[in-house]
């Protein structure tokens, strides 16, 4: 038995069930043992693999978004490109490629990378030593100027809390013991987190349904927005997820790209759940203009996915010329990840004068 789980037993034992987001956090994030402070996790070879992992175009086209959004700020002479859990810093790598076009924005920036995986952020610096990366441990410390704020699968991985709607009620499911073996169960009291279910979620709730919060990342966005208002600056939430208008039970574990029980050897497995956009709307707090959720299949259209496809198969064999059209089949396809992710931007700003982030025109 691996000793996280030894080590989450003997909380349980003496402490009583965790809530699912105590959980995860220990899962992903415990200092020794959390799946995302050990291993790189991606690729083929990996548990999953990333849109920035399957074409460099991902990594392009938000680096010109990017250029595009500091354009329309005045293209200020100090800004930073943030990117919260940069992975293997491959989408980074891309976007900073891109943007040599335009080297004043490159002159402009620094770069900034909210990372708390030690292996990862190893990678990082292999990749973009040329730009002098800063690592955080949190947005906290992310600087005091206009921060253009990238964020690609990097909510899913935030801890949720998880409610099953009884007759009663909205119960908290919690992670106990049931034969020494970790178990889900449901709270017999009314927990805290319960007052952020949203009422059109209560509405349409029967018993039985299952229902999730996360308050990680609500507060979050609460942080990168009030930057924002404070300085200027813009943000892009790429995830898998929705507007969510009904219960619906999304957390999952995933190992080898197979779906696994996310209660299965913790720190082994990735674990995530969908990213509920609404609920970051709802937080947007005034002077903040978000903008969709639409589907990333519109998004990277939009932002030309398939101009910039044309000019790298100019120049590729034909090997090389089917590799990047399913590239981009992958990215676009509805049956792959073309509408399952979604695309969220935020601005400066409010509704009164609205100027339409690129990727959102049709
Ligand atoms: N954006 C990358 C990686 C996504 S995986 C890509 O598209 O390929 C999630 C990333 O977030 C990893 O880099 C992981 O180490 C990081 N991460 C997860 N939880 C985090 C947290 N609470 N704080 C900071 N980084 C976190």
């Amino acid at each position: 038995m691996s000793e996280l789980l030894q080590s989450l037993r003997r909380r349980i034992r003496t402490q009583g069930p965790l809530t699912i987001a105590d959980f995860m956090a220990e899962a992903l994030l415990n200092p020794q043992h959390g799946y995302y402070r050990r291993a790189d996790p991606f690729g083929r070879d990996g548990d999953f693999i990333t849109a920035p992992e399957i074409s460099q175009i991902f990594g392009e086209l938000i680096g010109f978004w990017v250029i595009e959004m500091w354009q329309v700020l005045g293209s200020p002479a100090q800004a930073s490109l943030v990117e919260l859990g940069p992975g293997r810093g491959t989408l980074m790598t891309d976007a900073l490629r891109a943007a040599k076009v335009v080297p004043e924005f490159l002159e402009a920036i620094s770069v900034h990378l909210v990372e708390t995986s030690p292996v990862l952020r190893k990678a990082q610096k292999n990749q973009l030593s040329d730009y002098s990366p800063t690592w955080h441990d949190s947005v906290a410390t992310l600087p005091d100027m206009p921060n253009f704020i990238i964020a690609n699968e990097f909510f899913d991985a935030l801890p949720i809390h998880q409610f099953r709607y009884t007759d009663v009620g909205w119960r908290e499911v919690l992670v106990g013991l049931g034969n020494e073996e970790l178990d889900l169960m449901i709270s017999p009291r009314e927990t805290p987190h319960v007052a952020l279910i949203d009422d059109v979620i209560t509405r349409n709730a029967k018993i039985g349904d299952v229902t999730e919060v996360c308050p990680a990342a609500i507060s979050l966005f609460e942080l990168l927005a009030s930057g924002i208002i404070k300085n200027g600056g813009a943000a892009l939430v790429i995830d898998y997820g929705s507007e969510f208008e009904e219960p619906k039970a999304t957390l999952q574990g995933f190992q080898g790209h197979q779906p696994k029980n996310f209660l299965d050897s913790p720190g082994e497995v990735d674990i995530s759940a969908h990213l509920d956009f609404s609920a970051l709307k709802r937080a947007a707090p005034p002077g903040i203009c978000s903008w969709g959720p639409i589907a990333q299949r519109d998004f990277l259209l939009s932002m030309g996915i398939e101009v910039r496809a044309s000019r790298l198969t100019e120049f590729a064999t034909d090997k090389e010329k089917v590799i990047i059209d399913s590239a981009c089949n992958r990215l676009l396809s509805p049956s792959e990840m073309g509408t399952l992710f979604k695309v969220l931007a935020v601005t400066f700003g409010d509704k009164e004068q609205p100027s339409l982030p690129p990727g959102f025109v049709k």
